[in-house]
C-alpha cells in the first residue's frame, strides 16, 4: 500500500496492559466504514510500546485497504501482542487478549499473524465469539488459510503473464522467494501448470523437497533476485524490492504473496519505468483473508473458492484501470481501496 493519498486517521487504538497475565500491546482500529475491523493478532518482540503501536498502525491500514480492495464486508485492524522477556503462560496471555477482543464488541475481529497459531486463536475463541482461524470443522472454512492465499497468488500470476508476455504459464521460469506456507503450495501450482522452478529458501531440508518433488533449481535469496526468470514471486520478507533489487531484476512481471514488498513508494515507479509488472501484494493475497471472512461469517467453502479465483479478474480490472490513468498498478489499487472505503458508487472510477 503507497500512501501517495490523504490518509484517514485511525478510528481508535486500544492500549493492551494487563499485569496479571503479562499481556501489553495494543489493538489497533483503522476503519470500521466497511465492516468490523479484521485483522490478525501479531505476537512478537518489541523493544517498546511505541514501535509495538507503529507497527500495528502500519499493519492495520494494510487490512484496511486489502479488505476493501478484496470487496469484503470488513473494515481494518490489527492486534499486536509485545511477547514477554521471560516465560509467560501462553494460555493466560490469550485469554487476557480474547476478554479485550470481546470488549470491544465485535468492531473488532482477531485471526492468527506472524507469532500466533490455531491453538492460541482457540483459547481465544473460549473468550469471545469475534476471531477466526480456529481448526475447521469439514466441509467448512477454517484453519489454516495459506492454500487459499497460494491458489489467490497463482490466479493472479496467470492474469499478470497473459498480460505482459502473452502467454500461460507453461515453460516460463518462476522464482519463488520463501517455501514456507503459501510459498511451498504455489509451488505445487506452478509444477501442475508446466512451469520451471527457481527457489530460495534457507531451511535446507525444505529446499531439497522442492528440488525432489518439482525438479526446482535451489539458490540463495540474493542470487535468486538477479536469476534469469519470467516472474519472481516474492513469499518470504517484507520490503525485498528495494533500489538494488528492482535495479538488477531480469523477471518481467512481480507476483507474490509477501506483505509490503515495495521497500518505499518510489519502487513501483521504478519498476513500471524498467517495464516490469507489479501485481500488487495486497491484491493478489487476500486469498486468506477471504477464508478468514468466511469462516466468521458462515459462508461455505464453494464461496470462498468463487472469491479467490475472482483475484485474477480483479487484477485485470486494476490493470485497466492503471493504463487508462497513467498510474502504477500498486497507485491505482490504492485508488480503488480508497474510493469503497469512501463509500463513492461504483461506477464513480470509470474513465
Ligand atoms: P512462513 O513463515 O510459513 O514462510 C516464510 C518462509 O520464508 C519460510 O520458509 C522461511 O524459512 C523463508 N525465508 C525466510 N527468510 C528468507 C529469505 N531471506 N529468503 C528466502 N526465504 C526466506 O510464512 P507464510 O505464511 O508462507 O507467508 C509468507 C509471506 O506471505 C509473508 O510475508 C506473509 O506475511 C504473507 N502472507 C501470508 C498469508 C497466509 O495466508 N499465510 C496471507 C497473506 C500474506
Amino acid at each position: 500500500m503507497t500512501s501517495a493519498h490523504q490518509p484517514l486517521p485511525p478510528e481508535e487504538i486500544v492500549t493492551l496492559d494487563d499485569p496479571e497475565t503479562g499481556l501489553r500491546g495494543v489493538i489497533v482500529l483503522d476503519s470500521t466504514r466497511l465492516g468490523a475491523a479484521a485483522g490478525g493478532c501479531r505476537l512478537w518482540r518489541y523493544p517498546s510500546q511505541e514501535d509495538a503501536t507503529a507497527d500495528a498502525l502500519r499493519l492495520a491500514r494494510g487490512m484496511t485497504y486489502k479488505n476493501a480492495l478484496a470487496g469484503l464486508p470488513f473494515g481494518g485492524g490489527k492486534a499486536v501482542i509485545r511477547e514477554p522477556a521471560g516465560p509467560f503462560d501462553r494460555v493466560a496471555l490469550f485469554a487476557a487478549f480474547g476478554r479485550a477482543v470481546e470488549r470491544l464488541g465485535g468492531r473488532y475481529v482477531t485471526a492468527e499473524d506472524a507469532g500466533t497459531s490455531v491453538a492460541d486463536m482457540t483459547e481465544v475463541a473460549r473468550h469471545t465469539r469475534h476471531v477466526a482461524g480456529i481448526a475447521a470443522q469439514p466441509g467448512r472454512p477454517g484453519g489454516d488459510p495459506s492454500p487459499w492465499t497460494a491458489l489467490g497468488v497463482f490466479r493472479a500470476m496467470e492474469v499478470a503473464v497473459a498480460r505482459r508476455l502473452g502467454t500461460t504459464l507453461a515453460g516460463l521460469t518462476v522464482g519463488v522467494q520463501g517455501l514456507g506456507h503459501v510459498g511451498f503450495a504455489l509451488c505445487e501450482h506452478l509444477h501442475q501448470a508446466g512451469a520451471k522452478l527457481v527457489v530460495a529458501e534457507p531451511r535446507s531440508h525444505v529446499a531439497a523437497r522442492a528440488a525432489a518433488q518439482f525438479g526446482a533449481q535451489v539458490m540463495t535469496s540474493s542470487a535468486l533476485a538477479e536469476a534469469r526468470m519470467d516472474v519472481f514471486a516474492p513469499c518470504a520478507l517484507g520490503g525485498v524490492l528495494d533500489f538494488g533489487v528492482v535495479r538488477n531484476l531480469r523477471a518481467t512481471v512481480v507476483c507474490g504473496a509477501a506483505n509490503n514488498q515495495l521497500f518505499g513508494e518510489l519502487q513501483g515507479r521504478h519498476l513500471a519505468d524498467r517495464g516490469i509488472l507489479y501485481a500488487p501484494d495486497y491484491l493478489v493475497n487476500a486469498g486468506g483473508i477471504i477464508n478468514v471472512a468466511a469462516e466468521y461469517l458462515g459462508w461455505d467453502e464453494g464461496e470462498v473458492r468463487q472469491r479467490v479465483d475472482q483475484i485474477g479478474a480483479r487484477l485485470g480490472e486494476i490493470l485497466d484501470l492503471a493504463d487508462q490513468r497513467g498510474l502504477t498498478p500498486d497507485e491505482a489499487a490504492d485508488l480503488v481501496a480508497q474510493s469503497r472505503i469512501r463509500g463513492d458508487r461504483a461506477d464513480a472510477l470509470a474513465a
